[in-house]
């Protein structure tokens, strides 16, 4: 019987499952990415724990058809080289083929995070039945990803799909890929702790004290946290990331018509004093025909989406595969 693998390498961990011809998940491992450490070490724990998954299942090399691997940040498709990502280090113009193909002696398939998570919820997860997808992440930062006519969108080279980096604010604050106003920079859990800490400094009597004793200490749950019981300043910052968030999907809703939304990541969860305020903003600037249609839902796959996407493009066709729910 042949097996797949799916692999998604992040700033802070890496998850890997373990797939079956009929789609049962034999493992599913989750486990530090060490990403300060650079790439080198990133890859050297990828392949060792793959030696050992394989080894504890009786499972050779052989007998895997397809590994496929997705990373954050942005991957250039043509020469299959990482142009830069954010949270891992010293990544730029690393070939992930090139450095595992040769080691590991199996089909290699490399994809965009967010993009291989819009997959996994397009076949698997909350976009089932769908054909025309948009999935945005809210962590401390943004992604997006696509999923047009039941293919991932890519666009020419691979970089489709970046909600977090479209222009909402000329002049706004910095963003970490280093322009000015995208959403990612007005909207992130990364945004919403820069305001909070500025709250922190201004209202010395606000609730925010009660919660922390240092400034640098604050991250975005904090002011969920403060504005869920009421903090006005609190409410303000959310409200604010809310409407740009409404914006960057209004403009998406009208350059893709998707049939659905997907709201993923860590800050989707508790999101409804984000989400649902964002999705009347929404309602209110994109054109009425094309919103009218669209809805937005929560993602299912949680953490493991990218790794089930990676699975769902090894196969040959998807009717193979389990239902993971
Ligand atoms: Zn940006």
């Amino acid at each position: 019987m042949g097996y797949r693998i799916g692999v998604d390498v992040g700033g802070t961990k890496i998850l890997i499952l373990l797939c079956r011809e009929d789609g049962a998940i034999l493992e599913s491992r989750k486990f530090a990415s060490k990403a300060d450490k650079g790439p080198r070490k990133v890859m050297d724990l990828i392949c060792r724990n793959l030696e050992e998954i394989l080894r504890q299942q009786s499972i050779s090399w052989e007998e895997v058809d397809g590994l496929g691997i997705c990373v954050a940040g942005f991957y250039h498709m043509p020469t299959g080289r990482i142009i830069s990502s954010p949270n891992m280090p010293g990544w730029e113009g690393i070939s992930l083929t090139e450095n595992l193909g040769p080691i590991l002696h199996v089909p290699l398939l490399v994809e965009n995070d967010v993009n291989a998570a819009a997959y996994g919820e397009y076949l698997f997860g909350a976009g089932r039945g769908k054909n025309n997808i948009l999935l945005f992440t809210m962590g401390t930062g943004i992604g997006g990803g696509l999923v047009v006519n039941g293919s991932i969108f890519r666009g020419s080279a691979g970089f489709a799909g970046e909600i977090g980096h479209l222009p909402v604010l000329p002049g706004g604050p910095l963003c970490g890929c280093g322009r000015r106003g995208c959403l990612e920079a007005l909207s992130s859990g990364a945004a919403i702790a820069r305001e909070g800490r500025k709250l922190f400094r201004e209202n010395r009597a606000g609730i925010l004290h009660e919660m922390v004793k240092n400034e640098e200490d604050l991250e975005a749950p904090h002011i969920f946290k403060a504005a869920e019981q009421g903090d006005e300043g609190a409410l303000k910052i959310i409200d604010r990331a809310a409407y740009y968030l409404g914006l960057a999907l209004a403009a998406a809703v009208n350059l893709l018509n998707p049939d659905v939304i997907i709201a993923g990541g860590g800050m989707s969860q508790g999101g409804h004093l984000i989400l649902t305020p964002a999705e009347s903003y929404l309602r209110q600037a994109a054109v009425k025909p094309a919103v009218e249609e669209v809805e937005i839902v929560p993602a299912v796959l949680g953490e493991k989406a990218g790794a089930w996407g990676m699975l769902g493009l090894l196969l040959p066709t998807n009717e193979k595969m389990g239902d993971c729910l």
